[in-house]
C-alpha cells in the first residue's frame, strides 16, 4: 500500500497524498504549511533507533527539514522549527567558501566496523563515539586504535562521550584514549556539566569541546564564562538557524564546528550555509553524515568529496518521496506535533 506524504491517515488521492495542508499549521509566511513527513532507514542505529524521522516544510525558497528528536518536548523542538523556516524562506548569509572540510563520523562500533568506515570515509579527520552505555573503555581504546590505522598518522581524531563520564571518570578516560588514538583534536562533551567541563579542562592536555552544554542549555554562553571549552560546536536546528549560529558564533569567542543532527541532505545544506558563512573556518565540520541514512530525499545528496562538501543547495526529489514516506500513523503524529510547536 502506497504511504501517505503529509497527509492525515486516511488520505486516498495519491496526487493529493504528496502534499499536506493541515489546518492551522501556517507555513513560513502564513500561509498553509505545505509538507512531507520522511522516514529513513539507518545503516547504525542512532539514539536507538534504526529509522531518521523528520518533516520536511516548504516556503517561497524551496524545502526547509524539521527533525527534531522524537523524544523533545514541543518548547526544545521550536527552534529547530525556526531553522527549517528560515531555510524554507532562503534566509540565509552569503557564502564566504565554496566547500568546508568535514569529518567521518565512527559510532560506537566494532573495530573492524570503524577501520572500514575510515577507508571509505575519504577523510582526514574522524569523529568516533566513545563512552557508549553498556560498553566497556576497552572497547573505545581498540575502536580509536583502528581509527589510527586507518587514518594514518596525519589523519585527526576527535572523540565525542556525549557527556557519558563523570569528572575523575573523564580525566582518566581522556588520558588513556589519546594513548590509544595517538593524540586527540579534541574531546567533545566529556561530561554533562559546564562545571565539570570546566574542571576536566584543566586537568587534561587535549582541548575540550562543548556541544550539548550549548544546544540544550538555557545561556549557551556559561561555556564561554565558566571557561569550559576551547572549541565550541554548534548546530543549526537546535540552535534556531543558521543566522542565529553565526550570532553565537560571533558572541562566543572561540572556533566554531559546525555538526549536525543527522538530517537528510535538506538539513545538512543548513549546517553548510553556517559553516560557509563562518568568517574562519579552522576545524573539519561534522556535516558528513548523509552516508549514516540508507537512503535521502535529495535528488543529488551532500555527499563528500576528498574529505570537502560543496557549498550547495540540494533539489528535493520527489519521486523518492513514496517509498521514504513514513507510515499515516506517524505522519498524523508529525502533523500535530507541528501544530503543537507552533503554538508553544
Ligand atoms: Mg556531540
Amino acid at each position: 500500500m502506497g504511504a501517505t506524504a503529509g497527509r492525515g491517515p486516511r488520505s486516498a488521492s495519491p496526487a493529493r497524498q504528496r502534499q499536506g495542508r493541515p489546518g492551522g499549521a501556517a507555513g513560513p509566511a502564513g500561509s498553509p504549511a505545505v509538507t512531507h513527513v520522511f522516514s529513513i532507514p539507518l545503516r547504525t542505529r542512532f539514539r536507538g533507533l534504526t529509522h531518521r524521522e523528520g518533516m520536511l516544510i516548504r516556503g517561497d525558497a524551496g524545502w526547509g527539514e524539521w527533525s527534531p528528536f522524537l523524544e523533545y518536548a514541543d518548547a526544545e523542538a521550536r527552534p529547530w522549527l525556526d531553522c527549517a523556516l528560515e531555510a524554507a524562506a532562503g534566509d540565509w548569509p552569503d557564502p564566504v567558501r565554496d566547500s568546508v572540510p568535514v569529518n567521518v563520523t565512527v559510532p560506537a562500533c566494532s573495530p573492524e566496523r570503524a577501520h572500514a568506515i575510515v577507508l571509505a570515509g575519504g577523510c582526514t579527520t574522524a569523529k568516533v563515539k566513545v563512552a557508549e552505555a553498556g560498553q566497556a573503555l576497552a572497547e573505545d581504546e581498540a575502536r580509536l586504535e583502528a581509527v589510527r590505522d586507518a587514518l594514518g598518522p596525519g589523519g585527526l581524531i576527535r572523540i565525542d562521550a556525549n557527556g557519558g563520564w563523570d569528572l575523575e571518570g573523564a580525566v582518566a578516560a581522556i588520558r588513556l584514549l589519546a594513548l590509544a588514538a595517538g593524540g586527540l583534536e579534541y574531546v567533545e562533551q566529556p561530561c554533562a556539566s559546564v562545571e565539570d567541563l570546566a574542571a576536566v579542562r584543566r586537568r587534561v592536555d587535549a582541548p575540550i569541546a562543548a556541544d550539548e552544554s550549548i544546544r540544550r542549555a538555557a545561556d549557551p554562553y556559561r561555556v564561554r564564562d565558566l571557561e569550559a571549552a576551547d572549541i565550541a560546536v554548534l548546530k543549526v536546528q537546535p540552535l534556531g538557524g543558521v543566522r542565529a549560529c553565526l550570532r553565537i558564533a560571533e558572541d562566543i569567542g572561540m572556533p566554531v564546528v559546525v555538526s549536525s543532527a543527522v538530517e537528510t541532505s535538506i538539513g545538512i545544506a543548513a549546517g553548510v550555509a553556517l559553516a560557509a558563512a563562518l568568517p574562519s573556518l579552522e576545524h573539519a565540520c561534522g556535516l558528513a553524515t548523509v552516508q549514516l541514512l540508507a537512503d535521502d530525499v535529495a535528488v543529488e545528496p551532500l555527499l563528500p568529496v576528498a574529505g570537502m562538501l560543496p557549498v550547495r543547495r540540494p533539489a528535493v526529489d520527489e519521486s523518492a518521496w513514496e517509498r521514504l514516506c513514513a507510515d499515516p500513523y506517524r505522519v498524523a503524529h508529525w502533523q500535530q506535533r507541528l501544530a503543537g510547536v507552533r503554538q508553544a
